[in-house]
């Protein structure tokens, strides 16, 4: 199919991107390079030799840029990856998150609905369940994001079930993803974060580079077997994986869909530097700190719809994840050239 890729040079859009060409899919990556480097694209071909891959650099809420670039192309699917993914960022800056992610989808949507585009698989996340009520998290659990993050993903969420209502024709899968980690086992893609990092992998492979002194654990105090955060990690090619099975979705059973995508199972911050010390044989320094402002002590995904609706499991461990995560740092110490 002809696919326009939207954020397709950020982690997820990148990995997946890959996977699409070499399934024989043809793409236009439209991405502003808010938060990624044009390099990535020169990766993704190197991925993907032979595929048809055009890019063009346009911000998602431009119009008139969406327009000349659906204009012709003969798009039959989009994957919508752009927006931006920062809970603390987003505390601090509501209106922009309702902007681009919310605000982006609605022009998008508009685009599509004006070249006769009916497939669009939606970057979701698991923090549209907010405080569990029970867990594992099914698709129906209470939907009440605990910040504006969460709220633009289920307002998008919301706005694709109002233009499915609309439109006759038209489909969306609205993935929830839980925590992708990991990178592409050539070592040649992965996670690029800008800064500091706020998440726990790549935080740990910078520990690991020697470019942070010692991971910083958030809580040692919870609720949980060893008292550290528990999260559903699963591996970005996994997650790649998910995106072509939702796309299949979409066009065989002529549905629309919203699944977790996650791994079925939990691993405290303590198992993840366990993992990451055996699948890299180094060890890291930490030191327990307060518990990070929102956290939520535990949660993963009960990923039976995904199994069962898509055929689409996680097939990767946690220490492969860490081998792929440090594989792709250690190769690319200062992440993706400018
Ligand atoms: P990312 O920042 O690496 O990728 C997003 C890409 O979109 C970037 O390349 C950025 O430049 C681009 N972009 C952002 N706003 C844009 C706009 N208005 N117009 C055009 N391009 C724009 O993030 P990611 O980790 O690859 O996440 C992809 C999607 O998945 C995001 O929507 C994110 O909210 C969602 N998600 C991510 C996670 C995660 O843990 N990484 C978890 C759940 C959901
Ligand atoms: N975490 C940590 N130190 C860090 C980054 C994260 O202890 O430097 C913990 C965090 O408190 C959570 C888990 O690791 O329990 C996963 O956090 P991440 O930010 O990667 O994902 P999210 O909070 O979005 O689930």
């Amino acid at each position: 199919m002809r696919v326009l890729v939207t954020g397709g040079l950020g982690y997820i859009g990148s990995h997946t991107c890959v996977e699409l060409a070499r399934d024989g899919h043809r793409l236009l990556i439209i991405d502003n390079l808010g938060n990624a480097k044009p390099s990535v694209l020169e990766r993704i071909r190197e991925l993907a030799p032979g595929a048809a891959i055009e890019f063009v650099r346009a911000d998602v809420r431009d119009a008139a840029a969406l327009e000349s670039a659906f204009a012709g192309a003969g798009i039959e699917a989009v994957m919508h990856f752009a927006g931006l993914k920062s809970v603390s960022e987003s505390m601090a800056n509501p209106a922009l998150y309702r902007d681009n992610n919310l605000g982006g989808t609605a022009i998008l949507l508009k685009a599509m609905a004006r070249h006769g585009v009916e497939r669009i698989v939606f970057s979701s996340s698991a923090t549209v369940y907010g405080v569990p009520e029970q867990l594992p998290y099914t698709e129906s659990h209470r939907l009440q994001p605990a910040n504006p993050y969460g709220q633009s993903k289920l307002q998008v969420e919301r706005l694709l079930a109002a233009q499915a209502a609309l439109r006759a024709g038209f489909r969306y899968a609205a993935l929830r993803y839980f925590n992708p980690i990991g990178a592409h086992p050539s070592g040649r893609m992965g996670e690029d974060p800008r800064g500091v990092p706020e998440n726990l992998l790549p935080y740990l492979t910078q520990v690991a580079l020697g470019r942070l002194p010692r991971l910083r654990i958030y809580g040692a105090d919870y609720a949980t077997p060893d008292g550290t955060g528990v999260r559903d990690y699963l591996h970005v090619m996994d997650l790649a994986a998910g995106h072509l099975a939702a796309l299949a979705y979409l066009c065989d059973r002529d549905r629309s869909i919203c699944a977790n995508l996650g791994a079925g199972r939990g691993y405290s911050v303590l198992e993840v530097l366990g993992a990451f010390e055996r699948a890299t044989g180094r060890k890291l320094a930490y030191d327990i700190a307060p518990r990070r402002p929102g956290d939520i002590a535990a949660y993963h995904a009960d990923a039976s719809l995904a199994a069962r609706e898509l055929g689409w499991k996680a097939r990767y461990g946690i220490e492969d994840m860490c081998r792929d995560a440090w594989r792709w740092q250690a190769q690319n110490p200062a992440g993706y050239p400018d």
